[in-house]
């Protein structure tokens, strides 16, 4: 038997969420028709990871198997499948990325919506993505201490050279590689995004300055919050 069926209840309540329990292509709503595509194909790569996965109906489940819809397109529906934008500090405004625009026929695939809500007296809160590292205080706290630790190396590196420091980067770079933002980072990619945050600052010129001289360039995740 295929292992295809031994995936995990949990990825797959999460992939379902991810896209609002549509099609996020087409957006048949149909869940009869619905299933998990990876879109890494899984006989070279087999394991369930909700990064590679995505929900699709059956008939886009067959378009990306014969390569119609791309995987970058995949990549880019998961990226923006997010709810609400992290640079939305006002209340007053939310980005709805994702589901909300790839629903209708005419709307562009991968677009904003931005929406403009009067939300009164209504306190408006980040949603937080089930299974995602911002379930857990410390670890989504270690990312953006890492983040941060980044941006400040790498702000020494461009002052240094006379460069623009551009601290949209380091997320971007970090999207491209977790294919999540950091607060939607699932938990089991956590040591994955721990990995790349360090080595991207172990790769900074300070970084390697600060490695040749000894010292170090983070605290661990165990000391990072301690005093
Ligand atoms: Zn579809």
């Amino acid at each position: 038997m295929s292992k295809r069926n031994s995936i995990p209840k949990k990825i797959e309540k999460l992939l379902f969420q991810e896209v609002g329990s549509r099609c996020p292509v087409c957006g048949q709503i149909d869940v009869t028709t619905l299933t998990i595509h990876h879109i890494e194909q899984y006989a070279t790569n087999p394991m369930h990871h909700p990064s590679t996965m995505i929900v699709l109906c059956a008939n886009c489940h067959a378009k990306a198997d014969r390569g119609e819809i791309s995987k970058a397109m995949l990549y880019d529906i998961k990226k923006k499948a997010n709810i609400v934008s992290p640079k939305s500090s006002t209340r007053s405004k939310i980005n709805v990325k994702g589901v909300a625009n790839v629903v209708g026929e005419n709307v562009h695939i991968g677009g904003d919506v931005r929406i403009n809500v009067h939300t009164g007296k209504k306190r408006l809160t980040k949603p937080i993505i089930p299974g995602s590292v911002s379930e857990d205080v410390r670890k989504i706290g270690y990312l953006e201490y890492l983040v941060k630790r980044y941006n400040e190396f790498k702000k020494w590196e461009c002052e240094s050279k006379g460069q623009e420091m551009k601290y949209f980067l380091i997320r971007r770079a970090y999207e491209g590689e977790l294919k999540y933002q950091v607060k939607d980072t699932p938990l089991n990619l956590f040591e994955d995004a721990v990995n790349f945050l360090q080595r991207r600052i172990a790769n900074t010129m300070l970084g390697r300055i600060k490695n040749k001289a000894g010292a170090r360039l983070y605290s661990d995740f165990e000391n990072f919050d301690k005093k």
